[in-house]
């Protein structure tokens, strides 16, 4: 393949679990007790429990203690509620997250409400977000900061930038929005992306209209909306940078599974014309999982040590 540089997330995340590893290690050397993290699951949807699981190994590979904590489907929301509050006040924990979606009888908003900030290592409650917009020290959701550490890394400015964001969900698509057009001094302390931020933003949505002509104007375009091949080589000005957050299960009769998985982004004809993008599968995903790690780890080290 010609043009893009593929930003390879799969390898970013492996270092980054390298250096998690090494400060757990030195926790432990001192003889304090290791981070844990708590998964709360509800249901058995199997796109959730793989996720989760792919959660649970993340984290015993860079030595995060982790605990799932399973729900059956039909368990009342009360029921979950006292659930939460007895995660929040146990001090073995120093982070939990409620694996998304809820079945339809609990309201997602109530029990994210529940969770108590300095644990909320999913970055969704409403204090964590409230505290972001303002630029006070917050745990942001997994799925930006890791999109902002994988352009850290790769060393893509996005002061002066214009950059589109395609969808505008709770844990992509506004957060994204709103650190990547803060001030660069909001950053974590421990992030290399200290000089992100300060971009202008688009955000577009279902009912934007002319996606295309917006898009052509994008130095950098972050696609999270759940549908194949929305982003297409026509929409995208050559050299811009592309982050597919998308997972999507398309038909693939060649696949054993009779699926694979798919981004948002006609990728074979985006990359001949882009100057860095993320694969799918291998991009963003593991990212996002290592970027709960290094949440983990913060709420650890603001709150429990
Ligand atoms: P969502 O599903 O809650 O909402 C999708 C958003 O996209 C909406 O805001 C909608 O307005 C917008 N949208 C939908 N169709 C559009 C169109 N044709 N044109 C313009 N905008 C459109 O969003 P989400 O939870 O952020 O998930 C988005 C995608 O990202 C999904 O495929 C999801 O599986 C994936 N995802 C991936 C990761 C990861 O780690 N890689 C993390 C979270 C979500």
């Amino acid at each position: 393949m010609n043009g893009g540089m593929i930003l390879d997330g799969k390898k970013i995340a492996a270092e980054i679990r390298m250096e998690l590893r090494a400060e757990v290690e030195a926790i432990k050397a001192s003889g304090q007790r290791v981070p844990k993290l708590g998964i709360v699951l509800v249901g058995n949807n199997p796109a959730s429990e793989t996720y989760v699981n792919n959660k649970m190994k993340a984290c015993a590979e860079v030595g995060i203690e982790a605990v799932k904590i399973a729900y059956s489907p039909d368990i009342a929301e009360q029921t979950l509620l006292t659930q939460i509050n007895r995660l929040n006040s146990d001090e073995t924990i120093d982070g939990f997250i409620v694996q998304l979606p809820l079945p339809e009888h609990i309201t997602e908003t109530t029990i994210l409400s529940a969770i108590d900030r300095r644990k909320d290592v999913d970055g969704l409650t409403p204090e964590n977000v409230g505290r972001t917009v303002q630029g006070l020290p917050s745990i942001i959701s997994a799925t930006p900061r890791g999109i902002r550490e994988l352009l850290a890394r790769y060393q893509i400015p996005t002061a002066g930038k214009h950059v589109v964001v395609i969808g505008r969900s709770n844990i992509v698509g506004k957060p994204m929005a709103i650190l990547l057009m803060q001030r660069p001094y909001l950053s974590l302390p421990s992030m290399s992306a200290a000089s992100l931020g300060d971009a202008t933003v688009t955000i577009c949505h279902s009912k934007t209209q002319d996606l295309a002509s917006i898009c052509r104007t994008a130095d950098i375009i972050i696609v999270a909306a759940g549908c194949p091949n929305l982003l297409t080589a026509e929409m995208v000005k050559p050299g811009a940078t592309i982050i597919d957050v998308g997972i999507n299960r398309v038909e693939d009769p060649n696949s054993p599974r009779g699926y694979k998985l798919v981004g948002d982004v006609d990728f074979e004809h985006v990359a001949p014309i882009a100057g860095a993008i993320t694969p799918v599968p291998g991009g963003v995903g593991p990212m996002t999982i290592v970027s709960l790690l290094q949440n983990t780890i913060q709420a650890y080290n603001e709150h429990s040590r």
